[in-house]
C-alpha cells in the first residue's frame, strides 16, 4: 500500500509499505481524507522523540471505508462509512480503572505511537472505529476527531446554554473548540488571537463571534466592558506556547482576569514552559483550573452534530492535497501558519 513516511525528521514522503494484517477484533480501514494536526506538526519536527521512533507513518485524524472486518466484529461492515477514534488506553492504571481514560499513565495514540492514517490502510481495534453516516461527507468525516478535542473541552469546562465564553486561541483546537461550543452556548463567545487572518476565519462562519486581536485589544478590559463588568462564565485556553505581547499576560493569566467570581478556565494548550499565574486572582473568585486533554467518546457527539448539522466544519479546512505531497502541507502549515488551519490529506 501507499503511506506517507517519516524515516528522518523533517521529511515525509509516500513510498510503498506492507498493509497491516487485519487480526480479530480489528477492522481493515481504507482511508480517504487524512488531516494534518499541530501534534503532527511537532512530531514532524522530531519534538514527541524518543515517544515516536522513525521509521513511522503519522496520521490521527481520518476517515474512509471499512475494507474488511475481522471475527469478533459486528457493529460495522464492509463497505460502511467510518472514522477511527484513535485513543488506545491500558484499561488497568488508576486513572482507567476510575474511568478517567484521557489521563491513562500509558496512553497510545493510532498514528503518533503506532502507524497511522496516512496511508491506504489502517488496522484498527473495533471497538476504536466509529460508524459515519453517509450524509457526512468524506472530508468533515476526517475533521470527527478534531471535533472532539472541543466537545470535550467544552463538557470538561462545565459550559451551559446560558454561558458567556472567551476562547484563546484561534488555531486548529481554538476553532474546534468554537464548532463544539456553539452547539452547546447560546451566549457571547468571544475569540481571541494575534492572527487577524485566524480571527476573520472564525467570523465567516460564526458572523456573532467577538473576536479579540490581542496585538490591538486589551481582551481583559474589553470582554469586562461587553459583560457588564462581570467577566465571561467560561474561558477555554488552547494556545500553549507563549508569545510575549508587550502590555499583555500571558493566555493562561488573561484567561483567569477574564472570568467572572467562580468561572471555570479549562487549560488545553500544551506548552513546553512554565507559565507564570497569580494565585490570587483565582482564589479571590474562587475559580475552578481544569484541564483537558484528547476526548472521552465525543466522537458520537461529534458524529451526531455532524449528522444534524449542528456543525459545520469544513470551513476550517485551507488546503487539501495529494498524499504524495505530504511535505508540502507540513512545510505550507510552518511557514504560513496564519493562512493555514486543516490541510487534508486525500489518499
Ligand atoms: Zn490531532
Ligand atoms: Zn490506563
Amino acid at each position: 500500500m501507499k503511506a506517507a513516511i517519516i524515516r528522518k525528521y523533517g521529511t515525509i514522503s509516500a513510498e510503498e509499505t506492507a498493509k497491516p494484517v487485519l487480526q480479530d477484533n480489528y477492522v481493515l480501514v481504507r482511508v480517504r481524507y487524512a488531516s494534518i494536526c499541530g501534534s503532527d506538526q511537532h512530531l514532524f519536527k522530531g519534538e514527541f522523540h524518543p515517544r515516536t521512533q522513525l521509521p513511522m507513518i503519522p496520521g490521527h485524524e481520518f476517515a474512509g471505508i471499512a475494507e474488511e472486518v475481522g471475527k469478533g466484529v459486528t457493529h460495522v461492515r464492509p463497505g460502511d462509512k467510518v472514522t477511527v477514534d484513535p485513543i488506545l488506553w491500558c484499561g488497568h492504571c488508576a486513572a482507567c480503572q476510575a474511568g478517567h481514560y484521557p489521563a491513562c499513565t500509558t496512553l497510545k495514540l493510532i498514528g503518533i505511537d503506532i502507524n497511522g492514517g496516512f496511508a491506504e490502510y489502517v488496522a484498527a481495534p473495533a471497538h476504536t472505529v466509529y460508524k459515519v453516516p453517509e450524509t457526512i461527507s468524506d472530508e468533515a468525516a476526517a475533521l470527527i476527531e478534531v471535533l472532539s478535542i472541543g466537545f470535550h473541552a467544552s463538557a470538561r469546562s462545565g459550559l451551559k446554554e446560558s454561558d458567556n465564553l472567551l476562547i484563546m486561541g484561534g488555531g486548529k483546537v481554538g476553532q474546534s473548540i468554537l464548532h463544539a461550543a456553539s452547539t452547546i452556548t447560546k451566549g457571547k463567545i468571544f475569540m481571541v488571537d494575534m492572527l487577524e487572518e485566524r480571527l476573520s476565519l472564525a467570523r465567516a462562519s460564526f458572523p456573532d463571534l467577538i473576536t479579540l486581536n490581542t496585538l490591538h485589544t486589551d481582551p481583559v478590559t474589553a470582554i469586562r466592558e461587553m459583560t457588564g463588568g462581570r467577566g465571561v462564565d467560561v474561558a477555554i485556553e488552547a494556545v500553549g506556547h507563549e508569545v510575549a505581547i508587550e502590555n499583555r499576560l500571558n493566555p493562561v493569566r488573561t484567561s483567569i482576569q477574564s472570568i467572572k467570581g467562580g468561572g471555570t478556565v479549562c487549560v488545553l494548550g500544551l506548552g513546553d514552559h512554565p507559565v507564570e499565574i497569580l494565585m490570587k486572582e483565582l482564589i479571590w473568585k474562587e475559580a475552578k483550573i481544569i484541564a483537558s486533554r484528547v476526548s472521552h467518546g465525543e466522537f458520537a457527539k461529534a458524529i451526531d452534530a455532524l449528522e444534524k448539522k449542528k456543525v459545520n466544519p469544513l470551513g476550517m479546512i485551507t488546503g487539501i492535497l495529494n498524499l504524495e505531497d505530504a511535505q508540502k502541507g507540513f512545510d505550507m502549515l510552518e511557514k504560513d501558519p496564519a493562512n493555514h488551519l486543516k490541510i487534508l490529506l486525500k489518499i
